[in-house]
């Protein structure tokens, strides 16, 4: 496992134990940021607790997904969290109530082509995620709606 995952991990378990996250401090400003991107990277790592960690995100622009539901001119921006050869996928899209959420982007079970799998808000709901032990949650809103499946696929509704 990485440091990362390692962390994560651990504030999971801790979570569970306790059924006290820890305090997150108020987000970032974003008015100083020079792009969406950077905004959105920095939001990241800030819900993560990686506020001061070497790890690198990045940034691009994901045509297949909108950045608001059911949004045809702006699209969500992908981001690339890695870190000593380690690295995982993250989708910034705005949910139904107008608030930024990031989705781990993983393998979908059933097409195997990358998908919103579950919303990660916190370092422990990336630890639950590394765990597997979010299966009664459900997964994210996005999954079922993510227009990256493949045709057919029979995890998409309809
Ligand atoms: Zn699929």
């Amino acid at each position: 496992m990485s440091p990362i995952e390692s962390a994560a991990v651990d504030a999971a378990i801790n979570r569970a134990r306790t059924r006290q996250a820890v305090h997150l401090a108020p987000e970032p400003s974003v008015h100083t940021a020079p792009d969406e991107q950077t905004v959105l990277a920095r939001l990241l790592r800030h819900r993560l607790g990686l506020a001061n960690h070497p790890a690198v995100i990045s940034g691009h622009s994901d045509e297949r997904h909108m950045l608001l539901p059911g949004g045809i001119h702006y699209p969500a921006v992908a981001l690339l969290l890695s870190h000593q050869g380690w690295s995982l996928r993250f989708l910034a899209t705005y949910n139904d109530r107008r608030r930024l959420v990031f989705d781990v982007v993983d393998t979908c079970p059933y097409c195997h082509e990358p998908v919103p799998t579950e919303e990660i808000g916190r370092a422990e709901d990336l630890g639950d995620y590394l765990l597997r032990s979010r299966d009664a949650l459900g997964g994210s809103p996005r999954f079922r709606l993510s227009p990256a499946h493949a045709v057919g696929c029979r995890a998409r509704g309809d």
